[in-house]
Formats: C-alpha cells, structure tokens, sequence
C-alpha cells in the first residue's frame, strides 16, 4: 500500500516558547489517516493538513468503546537529528489491542514508514529543548454508523501529534501515591493489558478521589484479592527491596509497556538482579518496616521514571528514600533519556532516526 501526501497551504505558527506547551493541546499542520472496510480493508492512506473529521453520532465508537491508541514520541537531539524510540514496538503492541478489542490489524512496516513521512513533514514542531519532545498519539476508532452492539463494519485509523513540555519543569520530582483498596482497574481475562480507553473510563474515578486525597496517581492492586500489586496510575512500576528490583509479572492485568520493558533491558544489561514476579503489597509494607525498600518508581513513555516520593497504603504512610529519587531511578531516567535525546550511545539499537535539521 502507498500513501498520498497533501500539504497544509496555510501552515500554523509553531509555539516559541517550549515551557508553555502542557501537554496534548497544541497540533502540527498535519496528520496521517486511513479507512478500513470489510470489502477494501486498509484503504485511502493519507497524510492531510490536520483537521476535524466528520463522525456520524452513531459511529460505534461512542457508544461502545471500540477504540485502541498508542503513544510514543520524536526526540530532537542537540545535532538537529530527529529521531524515535522503538517505534514498531508500539505498532506491534497495537495489534495485541486490535485483536483483543476485534479490530482489524495494521501492517507494522507500513504504519512505521507512515509516521516516518509524517514526523519528517513536521519535524520543526518537535521541540528543541532537552526534556520536551514530540507526543504522537496513533489511534484506532469504529466508525460504522450503527447501534448495535457488535463488531463494526468500517474503522479510521489516525496519527495525530503534539509538541509538549518537559514532564519534570523543575527536575525529577518523587510522586505521592495512594494505595487504591477499593476501585479496580482490571482482571485478568479483561482488557488490562490492552490499550483501549474503557481502561482509562474505568479508572477516573480513583484518580479523582486520590487527586482529592492529595496525590497524584492510585497505586493499582489485583481485583480479587486486593492485594497484588499491579499500575500505578497509566505507569509501570517497580520496587527495590532490598538489592533486587520487582516488578509485577505480565498477567494479563497489566500494560506491557516499552518503557518498563526498556528499563528491564537496561537494568539487566548493566547486571542488577532483577525479577518479574506476582509482587503482594504486604511484601512491599514487610519491605518497608524493615528498611529494605529503598526505591520505588513507575515507568512510562510520558514521565520515563517517576520516582514515588510517599506511598499511603491503608493507614500508613510509606516515605520512599527520604523522598528523594534513588540512584537506580536516577541511573535509569539518565540512561534512557540520554539515548532518546542522542547525548549517549545506545547500544541496544532503540533508536530510530527520521531526519536531521540544520539549525
Ligand atoms: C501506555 C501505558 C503504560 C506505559 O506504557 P509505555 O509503553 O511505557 O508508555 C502503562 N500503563 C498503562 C495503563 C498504559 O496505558
């Protein structure tokens, strides 16, 4: 399949200010798009000037919640090469959506050259300062005009991309986290390990009541037992205890994510102990009280690592390395980050160029 490409002939004024981008509310001139139907399948693949497009209130997606999306970003490094991290893996973790929520699959190869054509389009969106970057979000919706509640019929494939600021404007900040004891996220046979937005419906709740409480994300646990560590909040996380570093194992409840399975990667590379494993948060508090925790940090494309300060969990209040990031959280947001903005090697082959500007 090809793509054709059209040109915005009124192209926007980039932002000039990289602290005053946020996050998610600013779009470059242009975005890529496809159709699928039962007879076509993937069809019509374009990049077009960014725009709204037009839905029919009873496209199936509104209803229903049959949606899948990604996210990932382009770096600039300091030499003017724009560049992505592992971007297959993203299209490939898409396609796990895609069959679980019954949507049709995408060709990875041809989604990776697409977003390639793209960020090379507008490449002058993606910031320049270390720390900001270009957020892509590809996305999947039902589009069938239909309110039955079944598989639809016809989908639209996008990708759409923002410019966004440094997530940490005043350096790498712990997090307070709350132990979530009542609300769940996900169970195993459910859709926790996909990328669907019911996931993130269906846990507004506890971020809204947590956000009252005073802090900034739920620490998920598993649904039944309400004792399994799994999320927190839309991260990845991972514990210290004692020389080894935990994290939960993927049980269908989790979201596999590039970033923990990067930080693994890392981790083993550089020889820590290191192991995935059913993670009970009475192990974390036995940890805590005898003074083997000593790091724990969620993991994501977004933050990259985001040590947790305090971790509340019933009535007590767990204070992480003093509150202050711990080296292996300091060595892995160092490490990862060096190799997406180009300031080090990578030797794992993560990184793939676009294009370089000369600036
Ligand atoms: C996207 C996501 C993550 C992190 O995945 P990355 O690929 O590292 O960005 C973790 N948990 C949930 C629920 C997510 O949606």
């Amino acid at each position: 399949m090809e793509f054709t490409v059209e040109k915005t002939k009124t192209p926007k004024a980039r932002p000039t200010d990289d602290s005053k981008l946020g996050f998610g509310h600013i779009f470059t001139d242009h975005m890529f798009m496809m159709d699928w139907d039962q007879e076509n399948g993937w069809h019509d693949a374009k990049i077009l000037p960014f725009q709204d497009v037009p839905l029919s209130p009873a496209a199936n997606c509104l209803h229903y919640s049959q949606e899948v999306f990604e996210g990932l970003k382009a770096y600039r490094t300091a030499d003017g090469v724009v560049q992505l991290f592992r971007p297959e893996e993203n299209f490939k973790r898409m396609n796990t959506s895609c069959d679980r929520i019954c949507m049709p699959k995408i060709d990875v190869d041809f989604c990776v050259k697409a977003l390639k054509a793209l960020v090379e389009l507008d490449a002058e969106w993606v910031p320049k300062t270390y720390g900001a970057s270009l957020y892509i979000r590809p996305f999947m919706i039902a589009t069938e005009r239909n309110l039955g509640a079944h598989t639809s019929t016809d989908y639209k494939f996008f990708i759409i991309m923002s410019p966004s600021g440094a997530y940490y404007e005043g350096g790498l900040a712990p997090v307070k986290i709350y132990v979530e004891t009542n609300f769940v996220r996900a169970v195993r046979g459910g859709t926790g390990h996909v990328k669907t937005g019911g996931n993130y419906a269906a846990s507004m709740k506890a971020q809204e009541v947590a956000e009252e409480q005073g802090y900034s994300q739920v620490l998920w646990l598993d649904a039944i037992h309400h004792r399994y560590v799994g999320e927190v909040g839309a991260m990845n996380v991972m514990f210290v205890l004692g020389d080894e570093v935990v994290t939960p194992e993927l049980d269908g409840t989790i979201l596999p994510g590039i970033t923990r399975k990067s930080a693994l990667e890392v981790l083993r590379h550089k020889g820590y102990k290191v192991t995935e494993r059913q993670l009970d948060i009475e192990e974390v508090v036995e940890a805590y009280k005898n003074g083997q925790l000593k790091e724990a940090f969620g993991t994501g494309t977004a933050a990259v690592i985001s040590p947790i300060g305090e971790l509340k969990y019933k009535d007590l209040v767990m204070r992480i390395h003093d509150e202050k990031i711990g080296p292996i959280s300091q060595m892995l947001y160092d490490t990862m980050t060096g190799i997406q903005w180009g300031k080090i090697e990578d030797p794992f082959g993560w990184v793939v160029p676009v294009c370089k500007l000369d600036d």
